[in-house]
């Protein structure tokens, strides 16, 4: 390809997912991906597709990325394996039925379709599988989940056919900035000359924006996850809790992925084909206690695989998506804080507006850079690192 009129670092879902809607009108788009595509948080997710629990800033994403879900795969000509079958957040004491309580209330005056289930009755009626000393959940029905990995390459194998270039293995070092312009992007291979540089670098994001004096603040910890042997059918929805130290799904192959809350991580990144983080044996005792603790069945099954994953979190479990104030042609979407996958339907789209200098179709005051200067957002009614 000559020089592309945009370079995406990062082949997560939020970089091909770009990619694919920059490429289809026509534009000239080059993604750089260090691994492969979803080699790190777009692979390592749960891929709760949620709009329940949403800080009330990040709602309104939720809500058109659910609509757009729901035409995902005729619209990319690949199945994504997206499943409406809803979400259910558990209380497993009267105290965090009070947190759910709260939540249902919030939401549902802010026009969400969000449930209170009072008793291990109604939500068993939902979820047989879950263990009767549940007491209360939520219940948002227009959730929902998706596979990961055949998202991903979706949007790749759709952004390719557009005549997206994918520059796979390939490091980006830094972001060539001349005046105030950002003028090309430089690789551990090449330089590529371009006057639009959309950073989706998920936790390595700051690597390209701190050189540059745009640091997004962001803490990295981690969630270990298990992924069992395939089980007979027995949970539709996606499980959350109130305090967030725990999610789960059975996936379509009848899998339970299931996953611990935000741990603090121990530093350790093994690199290889793909970017490995592997949980403490500590974690991993830990999400199989409170899991099954819910979900009795879980003590049954074989595990099939263990890894850990991490998240981008800001201090206000939002986004970061702009386009640079500072520097004209820089686009930035990171610190989704562990819940991104579900809205990268409508991030895509935003970001191919602010890639192309088109005033965003949604507001975008919410996740402006510049708030954490300013003092931040107001205060959230769930735990800051909800996933699932
Ligand atoms: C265990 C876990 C569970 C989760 N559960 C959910 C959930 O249920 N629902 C939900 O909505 N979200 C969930 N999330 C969060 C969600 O997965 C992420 O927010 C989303 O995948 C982020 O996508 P991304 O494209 O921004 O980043 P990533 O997928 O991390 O992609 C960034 C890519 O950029 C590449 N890269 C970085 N720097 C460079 C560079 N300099 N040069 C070249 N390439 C570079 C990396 O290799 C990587 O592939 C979860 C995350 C984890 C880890």
């Amino acid at each position: 390809m000559a020089n592309p009129d945009i370079v995406i670092v990062g082949g997560g879902i939020n970089g091909c997912a770009a990619a694919y809607h920059l490429a289809r009108e026509g534009h000239r788009v080059a993604v750089v991906e260090r691994y492969q595509p979803a080699a790190m948080a777009s692979g390592w997710t749960l891929a709760g597709v949620r709009q329940s629990g949403r800080d009330p800033a990040e709602l309104p994403l939720a809500r058109a990325a659910v609509e757009l879900w729901a035409s995902l795969d005729a619209e990319l000509g690949a199945d994504t394996g997206y499943r409406r079958e809803g979400n259910l957040r558990l209380a497993r004491t009267d105290s965090e039925a009070e947190i759910i309580h709260r939540l249902v209330e919030d939401q549902r005056q802010a026009g969400l379709d969000l449930r209170y289930l009072a008793g291990p009755d109604d939500i068993r009626a939902i979820a047989p599988a879950i263990a009767p000393t549940v007491v209360a959940a939520s219940f948002c029905p227009t959730d929902g989940h998706a596979d990961p990995l055949a998202t991903v390459e979706a949007y790749r194998a759709a952004a390719e056919r557009h005549g997206a270039e994918f520059r796979l293995g390939e490091g980006a070092r830094s972001i060539e900035v001349k005046g105030d312009r950002v003028t090309g992007v430089v690789t551990d291979r090449v330089r590529i000359g371009c006057a639009v540089c959309v950073v989706a670098g998920g936790v390595h994001s700051n690597d390209l924006l701190t050189p540059l004096a745009l640091t997004v603040p962001l803490r990295v910890p981690m969630v270990t996850v298990l992924q069992t042997d395939r089980l007979p059918a027995m949970l539709k929805p996606v499980l959350g809790v109130a305090t967030a130290d725990l999610a789960g799904r059975q996936q379509i192959d009848g899998r339970l992925r299931v996953t611990s809350g935000a741990e603090l991580w121990h530093g350790a990144l093994e690199d290889g084909p793909v970017p490995v983080v592997n949980p403490t044996v500590e974690s991993v005792a830990g999400v199989i206690e409170r899991v099954s603790a819910v979900l009795p069945v879980l003590r049954e099954a074989r595990i099939a695989r263990i890894w850990a994953g991490l998240l981008d979190v800001t201090p206000d479990a939002l986004p970061v998506i702009e386009r640079a104030p500072e520097i004209d042609g820089l686009v930035i979407a990171t610190g989704f804080s562990g819940h991104g996958f579900g809205i990268a339907p409508i991030t895509a789209l935003l970001l191919r507006d602010l890639a192309l200098g088109a005033p965003p179709r949604m507001p975008l005051e919410a996740f402006r850079r510049a708030r954490f200067a300013e003092g931040g957002s107001a205060g959230l009614t769930v735990p800051a690192a909800l996933h699932g």
